[in-house]
C-alpha cells in the first residue's frame, strides 16, 4: 500500500482519437509541441512534473524572497550539506543552468569529457564549449536483454583508451551520471564510483557526479550491492557523493520540486569562485540563482524527503510495476527497469521500420494516437550521431499516478505492438541547427 494520499487533484481532460490525430498533425509529430490538456497520461518526463508534499507547500509560504542572504537559501544549502554532503552550493534555475555554470568554468575548446553516458543537455553543454563528449558505458549497457545489477556503470577501461589517445591534459573533467539517464536509467555501483574517482585523480581531472537521481541510485545500491544491504538510502547517498569533487543537481528530479538546481562543491577554492562568478552572471546572485525564495524552501524539504523511507522504495517499485505490466502484455522493454522510467525497445516492437524512419518516434506518436499517452523517444531521433537503440522512455512523475493509469499505459503500448506493420515511419521536415537538442523542436511527417 502506498504510504501517502493525494490532497489535491488535477482533472484529466477527455479527448477522442480524432482530437488526438489532429493535435498530433498540428504538433508536427513532435509530442513536445502538444498541449498538456490534450494528454491523458503524461510520461514525457519525470523532470519537475511530480507532486509536492504538504510539508513542501507549507515551506513555500515561509519563503524568504530577499535578493541577498535569503533564509530559504540557507535552508537549501543546509539540506544539500546534510543530505548530499556538499558544503557549498551555487544555485541555478535548473540542472542545465548548473551545467552551464560548472562546465563553462572547467572546459576549454578542444577538451574531451568522459561520462558513463552524456545526458542530452550535458552533451549539448560540452559541445557548446567546443569540447568533445565521449561516452564510456560498460559492455552490455546498450543490450536490452542482459540482466546485470549495475548497467549504468562507467567503463574505466574504455576511458583509459580515450586518454591514451587524446592525452590526459585534454581531459579536465570526468562525469559520472547517477542513475544513468541516457542508459535506460540504470544505476551505478559504489565500487564503480570509487574506481572512477581514482581514475579521475590519476589523470588529474575534476570528478563530477551528475546527481539528479542520487536517491534512486542509492536505493539500487542498497538492494543490489553486496555490503550495503543494511545501510540506509541516506547513508549510501552521502557515501557515493563523497567521492566526487563536484556535483550538478537538478531539483526537478530527486529534489522533488518543479524547478531548481545547483552546483555542489566540497571546498571553496578556485573552482568555487569561478562557478560563483558565472552563477551571478547567468543565473542570479549567489543566494537565489534563478530560484524564488519559495522554490528554494520547497527544494530544501524535498531533498530531505527524497532519502526518507519509504519514499524512494515505493517510487522504484512503481516503475517496476509498470515494467511488469508491459512484460505481461509482451511489450519488449529494456531489462532491467530503471529507477525513473521504463524503456520500450522500438526496434523489437516495430521491426518492419528501418532506423532511418525513426521507429522510436513512430511508436511515441502511436502511443499518443491510441491512448493519449505521451512518452519520449531517446534513440536515433534524439541522438542523431550515436548508434544506440531506438528506445521509447515512459518516465513516471513522482508521487503522481496510480495503478489504473499504469494499466492504461500498458494496454495502450500493447495495442500499438498489435498494430505492427500498420504503424508508419516518419521523416524529418525541419530541425534546429544545434542537433544535440533536435528532439525538442524538430518537425516530422509520416513517410509517404
Ligand atoms: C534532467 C537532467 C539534467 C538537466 O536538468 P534540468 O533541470 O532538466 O535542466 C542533467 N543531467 C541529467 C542526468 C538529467 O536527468
Amino acid at each position: 500500500m502506498r504510504s501517502h494520499t493525494a490532497t489535491m487533484v488535477d482533472r484529466i481532460e477527455d479527448t477522442s482519437r480524432a482530437d488526438r490525430e489532429a493535435a498530433l498533425a498540428d504538433a508536427g509529430h513532435n509530442v513536445f509541441e502538444l498541449a498538456s490538456d490534450d494528454v491523458a497520461v503524461d510520461l514525457l518526463t519525470d523532470s519537475g512534473t511530480g507532486t509536492m508534499s504538504n510539508d513542501q507547500w507549507a515551506a513555500m509560504l515561509q519563503g524568504d524572497e530577499a535578493y541577498a542572504g535569503s533564509a530559504s537559501f540557507d535552508d537549501l544549502a543546509a539540506a544539500a550539506e546534510d543530505v548530499m554532503g556538499f558544503q557549498h552550493i551555487i544555485p541555478a534555475h535548473q540542472g542545465r543552468g548548473a551545467e552551464n555554470v560548472l562546465y563553462g568554468a572547467v572546459l576549454s575548446a578542444g577538451d574531451t569529457v568522459l561520462n558513463n553516458a552524456h545526458f542530452d543537455t550535458t552533451r549539448a553543454h560540452v559541445a557548446a564549449n567546443d569540447a568533445t563528449p565521449v561516452d564510456c558505458p560498460v559492455d552490455g549497457a546498450r543490450d536490452p536483454d542482459t540482466d546485470a545489477p549495475f548497467k549504468g556503470n562507467f567503463s574505466v577501461e574504455r576511458a583509459r583508451r580515450v586518454v591514451d589517445d587524446v592525452g590526459a591534459d585534454a581531459v579536465p573533467v570526468v562525469v559520472l551520471t547517477i542513475t544513468n539517464n541516457s542508459m535506460a536509467g540504470q544505476p551505478v555501483s559504489i565500487e564503480n564510483t570509487r574506481e572512477v574517482a581514482a581514475f579521475a585523480d590519476d589523470i588529474d581531472a575534476t570528478f563530477v557526479i551528475d546527481a539528479c537521481r542520487f536517491a534512486e541510485n542509492a536505493h539500487f545500491v542498497q538492494q543490489r550491492e553486496p555490503g550495503y544491504e543494511h545501510d540506509s538510502v541516506a547513508a549510501i547517498a552521502r557515501e557515493q557523493l563523497s567521492y566526487a569533487d563536484a556535483c550538478v543537481m537538478s531539483g526537478k528530479k530527486d529534489g522533488l520540486v518543479n524547478v531548481g538546481g545547483f552546483v555542489g562543491l566540497h571546498d571553496d577554492g578556485r573552482l568555487h569562485e569561478q562557478c560563483r562568478q558565472r552563477g551571478i552572471l547567468y543565473e542570479g546572485f549567489s543566494t537565489y540563482g534563478g530560484m524564488s525564495g519559495r522554490d528554494m524552501a520547497a527544494f530544501a524539504v524535498g531533498l530531505r524527503e527524497a532519502v526518507e523511507p519509504p519514499y524512494v522504495a515505493e517510487r522504484v517499485a512503481q516503475v517496476q510495476r509498470l515494467a511488469d505490466a508491459l512484460t505481461d502484455r509482451d511489450v519488449p522493454i529494456y531489462q532491467p527497469a530503471g529507477g525513473h522510467a521504463v524503456y520500450i525497445d522500438a526496434n523489437a516492437a516495430l521491426p518492419h521500420l528501418p532506423r532511418e524512419q525513426f521507429p522510436g518516434q513512430a511508436f511515441v506518436c502511436e502511443l499518443y494516437r491510441e491512448g493519449g499517452v505521451r512518452a519520449v523517444e531517446l534513440g536515433r531521433f534524439a541522438f542523431p550521431d550515436t548508434d544506440r537503440r531506438d528506445l521509447v522512455r515512459l518516465a513516471l512523475p513522482r508521487r503522481t499516478y496510480g495503478p489504473d493509469h499504469l494499466d492504461h499505459v500498458a494496454d495502450t503500448a500493447a495495442a500499438v505492438c498489435e498494430r505492427g506493420t500498420d504503424v508508419t515511419g516518419l521523416e524529418i521536415v525541419s530541425e534546429p541547427e544545434l542537433t544535440e537538442l533536435r528532439h525538442f523542436s524538430a518537425a516530422l511527417q509520416p513517410v509517404a
